[in-house]
């Protein structure tokens, strides 16, 4: 058992043509959730479930899960990701999680391999939130945080909502995951940051991912000529919006571990010569540490407060996002510890700067992570890339640790 690998070639051929459904001009693609590009991809999947003999399963939200029989009936060790992607997304984001833990199970089958427990792959859907908030909706699901029937009452950023689509794409299935026991999730995926690259190392053991919360401002001041109009008379929404900005970034620089992004900003009317009526934008906070989270959103809030009212300009604000920060099972963190070191790779442990799937996971069952390097750290990007080997690497990792749970 010690020298079962994974065939790299097979995995590859696999990621490219999954790549051909959505594909961009010039590279990439865009797999936006509820698409019929997305569901294109997930039949994909489903089929290639069904052709390794898996027992496929598709709840109400369209998450598929393949289980793959085993000696003992009893909750299962998965493994999975997901396949939709941002507008201009890459080939691996997402993809290369779920197309890793089909490639272990036809491993395990050609090598006719009976584990102790079942072993299985879940394809969670809308994990990026790019169409309809929130984002990570199909792992939220399965973890019971979110009622399938509010889901489906989500409107998406074109006004669809997620219900019209789950009934006209036929996405649906009738299983519930919520109750399922679960002994333990594993997730590849590639880094999406510069970290594993920039120190040569192969293999990044996840033990953490940090807390996100987005929030959106809206704005509103009064529309006046940019030229006729005293400083000291304006209600420049405009102005605000930058300050905002320049708070972001001095809220990343003096609180430990922070992150802060002004991602989204629109003013309006938008025009050369006038002072901003009202602007909208977002601001993305990230840390490992909940009291610094909190802290960010305390200070960020009271220094626009302050700004706004010397401005005499309105603030709403409403939060779209909030992800508590997730640690890992130590357990499973250091069953794939194990697994990179008995094979020769190297790793380091480290937290991860994106949102994923697992990290809902870890509030319901155990869960950790295997991160492989992405070129220059670019991701959510059509430039995004991981070569074979390495992707290669993080697949005989999850195979592995996976066989080491699962007995
Ligand atoms: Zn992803």
């Amino acid at each position: 058992m010690h020298t079962l690998r994974i065939d790299a070639g097979r995995l590859q051929g696999n990621l490219e043509e999954l790549s051909r459904i959505g594909r961009l001009e010039g590279g990439g693609v865009c797999r936006l959730a509820f698409t019929e590009e997305d569901k294109r991809a997930r039949d994909w999947v489903e089929a290639k479930m069904r052709a390794l003999g898996l027992a496929v399963r598709i709840d109400r939200i369209g998450n598929i899960l393949g289980l793959r029989k085993a000696r003992r009936e009893a909750p299962p060790v998965l493994c999975g990701s997901h396949t939709d992607t941002v507008a201009t997304g890459g080939c691996f984001d997402g993809s290369v999680g779920v197309l890793a833990g089909l490639e272990v199970m036809e491993t395990l089958n050609e090598a006719g391999i009976e584990t102790e427990v079942p072993v299985g792959v879940l394809s969670f859907v809308n994990e990026e939130g790019a169409r309809f908030q929130p984002d990570m909706m199909g792992s939220l699901v399965v973890r019971g945080s979110l009622d399938v029937d509010h889901a489906r009452q989500i409107a998406g950023v074109d006004g669809i909502t997620v219900g019209q689509e789950i009934d006209r794409l036929s996405f649906a299935g009738a299983a519930d995951f919520k109750r399922m026991p679960i002994r333990g999730y594993l997730e590849l995926h590639i880094e999406q940051g510069p970290l594993l690259e920039k120190n040569d190392i192969q293999i990044g053991i996840v033990e953490a991912v940090q807390g996100i919360r987005w929030i959106e401002y809206m704005l509103e001041g009064a529309a006046a000529h940019a030229g006729a109009t005293p400083i000291e008379l304006r209600q420049d929404a405009g102005f605000v919006a930058g300050c905002i900005v320049q708070l972001a970034r001095r809220l990343s620089i003096e609180i430990e571990g922070q992150r802060a992004t002004v991602g989204t900003l629109r003013l309006s009317p938008d025009l050369v010569n006038v002072v901003a009526e009202k602007a909208r934008l977002t601001v993305d906070l990230r840390n490992p540490d909940p009291g610094r989270l909190d802290e960010a959103e305390a200070r960020l809030n009271q220094g626009i407060e302050e700004i706004a009212a010397s401005e005499r300009v309105r603030v709403r604000r409403a939060t779209k996002v909030n992800v508590a920060p997730a640690a890992f099972d130590p357990v499973l963190v250091n069953a794939v510890d194990q697994a990179a070191r008995g094979l020769g790779y190297t790793s380091i442990r480290m937290t991860s700067g994106a949102g994923h799937d697992a990290q809902i996971l870890a509030a319901a069952c155990p869960a950790a992570m295997i991160f492989v390097p992405s070129r220059g750290g670019i991701s959510h990007n059509t430039r995004e890339y991981s070569s074979p080997e390495q992707i290669a690497a993080g697949a005989n990792v999850l195979l592995r640790s996976l066989l080491a749970i699962a007995g």
